[in-house]
């Protein structure tokens, strides 16, 4: 199946700001979304692919072999991914890169953080009502041990260069420009699946669940 591209439409509100940021001045959030607003173009692509083989600590999807007994396992009895790259594009980072006022800069590249949570957050959208799967789950590389960074560069390869026509491209160093650009595979699960609650990392603001020990040993990841 070929690569989609999607275009993305984002509303942040002065509320949802307010809270995220913890500010109280509704008129300094509405500034700071005037100029962000116009800065965001979220744009993503996705596969609809196919796994070929089940390994032990791997699977091959598309042809492409991937590393990670976690991953392997989340996909039992799946037959189908949907690995994703999503942007808001590199005009907000460019902006806060410039601020002189370091607390605006922060709030600006925060905003940029929400907003590609929310682009992701729309693709999931997008893929339960297209393919009508009941629950869907997402892993990224680097996000755990057991699935590093260095497996963006199979990630990547799946999109065989589809992932320029949104402007992303992926360093040596396996940095993806812009940096607001977020990537990894959504499958089908029975329960939401979250590597979080296989990561011991204290005081993670992006934490979205609890460190889970029992199921860390389901996964192999303890004795
Ligand atoms: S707790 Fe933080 S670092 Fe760990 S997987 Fe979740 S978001 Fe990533």
């Amino acid at each position: 199946m070929a690569t989609k591209t999607l275009q993305i439409p984002v509303s942040l509100s002065v509320e949802e700001i307010k809270n995220k940021l913890r500010v109280v001045d509704s008129e300094q959030v509405q500034n700071l979304l005037e100029v962000a607003h116009p800065l965001i173009s979220a744009q993503a692509v996705y596969e609809v692919s196919p796994i070929d083989e089940k390994f032990v600590d791997g699977v091959i999807i598309d042809g492409i072999r991937f590393s990670s007994q976690v991953l392997r396992k989340n996909l039992d009895g799946v037959d189908k991914v949907f690995p994703y790259i999503v942007t808001i594009g590199s005009k907000l980072e460019e902006k806060a890169r410039h601020c002189t006022d370091l607390l605006e800069q922060y709030y600006l590249d925060t905003i940029g953080n929400i907003a590609l949570m929310k682009v992701r957050k729309h693709l999931e959208e997008h893929l339960h009502s297209s393919f009508a799967i009941a629950c869907l789950s997402y892993m990224s590389p680097g996000s755990l041990p057991n699935w590093p960074i260095e497996e963006q560069k199979p990630l990547f390869s799946l999109f065989k260069g589809a992932e320029h026509s949104i402007g992303v491209r992926l360093t040596e160093n396996m940095l993806m420009i812009p940096r607001k650009t977020v990537s990894g595979i959504f499958f089908p699960s029975e329960v939401t699946f979250y590597s979080c609650q296989l990561c011991q990392r204290e005081k993670c603001d992006g934490r979205k669940a609890k460190y889970n020990e029992d199921l860390a040993r389901q996964y192999k990841l303890k004795e």
